[in-house]
């Protein structure tokens, strides 16, 4: 147990620090930073719980350095941008404090998805008896955990895995991202990748789909395969998958809205002048579109996301589903947030918890399917994230 300091005051950073407030004897003390301190303010003032704010730069280290030195916090949960890890791992290993995030490191040039930089820190971080955890969201987060628990228990050998990520929520916006829409925008329209027989085959974004019956009658969508930043670590931590594949589903009137913006250019991540001063399309599309921190209210519809998972278990075919369920609604009654915001940030609460208890503490660089995944389990369960497991 100890203090916390979550950097990052978007939705997923609200939802984190609510679920943090709720467990005090663990959390005793918790500070919310970020670039702008009102949005730390204003989810303070929904939490009964006194909660300090700050405002700090991620990506300045001596600044950051500063911070952490006069705060002492146990760890830092990062739920600010992925641009923002190396800078904050940087910090942590500066300062000894323990790390966790819920999305890889991306330069911001490159739309790349890869855990290369930041397993480079690995030896660093085993070095100063610190622990980093990556990846403790939902997807990456708990479909990582959900692949471990079945390789665990379920199976001999894991064969065959599909993560499959249905939003059924509406909001009744024309268009609107429900996570932070620059990221968002960058893994939909990249290449999609998927892993076969020992390595990625890449294929045009969006170019296979199909339709998929969601459980308890969340309903029938159109789910899209694409490239997602846990196959990597997945595909390597359980080398007998032959097959790995992501897919999430869109609406038809996302898809329109996207290839109108994409074929007009603004989604590049390259900049542009304009009138003497380089801009990033991407990132003035983000300006004019709705935060999604206010689409919680507006938001309607559950979202379904889970694993299907092939292999073989006491020498038979084995097949089975397990996944979550969550109602748009039901978490903005609880947190003020919408489900997306909801099934990242308890997660990351989860993990910072199996951290500060010592369950899941090892010096190291480690993403979240290296660990135990049983007290991971029985914490979703406890904390809003009930799953369901059947046999297909
Ligand atoms: P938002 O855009 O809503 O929030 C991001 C927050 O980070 C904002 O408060 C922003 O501040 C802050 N921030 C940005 N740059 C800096 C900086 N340099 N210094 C300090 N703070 C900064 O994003 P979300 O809450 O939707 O997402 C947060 C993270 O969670 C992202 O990394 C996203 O990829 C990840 N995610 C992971 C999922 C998973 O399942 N694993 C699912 C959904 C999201 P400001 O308001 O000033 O811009």
């Amino acid at each position: 147990k100890g203090k916390v300091i979550i950097i990052g005051a978007g939705g997923v950073g609200g939802v984190v620090a609510h679920k943090c407030a709720q467990l005090s004897d663990i959390f005793e003390e918790i500070v919310l930073a970020s670039r702008t301190e009102s949005k730390c303010k204003a989810i303070a003032s929904q939490i009964k719980r006194a909660v300090r704010t700050a405002s700090v730069d991620a990506e300045n280290v001596p600044e950051l350095i500063r911070f952490l030195e006069k705060e002492k916090p146990f760890m830092v949960i990062n739920v600010a941008l992925p641009y923002q890890d190396l800078t904050i791992m940087d910090a942590c290993l500066a300062t000894g404090t323990h790390y966790l995030d819920t999305a890889n490191y991306e330069p911001r040039e490159t739309a790349k998805f890869e855990y290369k930089w930041q397993w480079d820190y690995k030896a660093r971080f085993k070095k100063a008896g610190l622990m980093a955890l990556l990846g403790s969201g939902f997807d990456p987060g708990v479909t990582n955990v959900y692949t471990a628990y079945a390789a665990k228990h379920e199976f001999d050998e894991i064969h065959e895995l599909d993560i499959i990520d249905v939003n059924g929520g509406d909001h009744g916006q024309p268009f609107a991202t429900n996570f932070n829409p620059e990221i968002n925008i960058r893994e939909v329209t990249a290449p999609c990748r998927h892993w076969e027989e020992g390595s990625f085959k890449e294929t045009p974004p969006m170019s296979v789909s199909r339709s998929y019956d969601c459980p308890e009658s969340v309903g029938t969508y159109n789910i899209y395969r694409m490239y997602h930043e846990e196959l990597e670590s997945l595909t390597k931590n359980f080398p007998t998958l032959k097959k790995a594949q992501f897919w999430m589903s869109f609406s038809k009137n996302y898809l329109n809205h996207l290839e109108v913006l994409q074929n007009v250019g603004m989604t590049g991540i390259e900049p542009i002048l304009y009138k003497g001063k380089e801009i990033v399309p991407l990132q003035f599309l983000k300006a004019v579109l709705p935060e999604p921190s206010s689409l919680g209210p507006l938001t309607q519809g559950k979202t379904c996301i889970g694993n299907i998972i092939k292999g073989v278990h006491k020498g038979k075919e084995k097949k089975i589903y397990i996944y979550n369920i969550c109602d748009h609604q039901e978490c903005y009654k609880e947190v003020q947030s919408q489900a997306i915001s909801y099934t990242t940030g308890v997660p990351a609460m989860i993990g910072a918890k199996m951290m500060m208890t010592g369950e899941w503490m090892r010096p190291g660089v480690f993403n979240i399917e290296q660990m135990n995944p049983d007290p991971f389990m029985n914490d979703l369960n406890r904390y809003g994230l009930p799953w369901t497991k059947i046999n297909l």
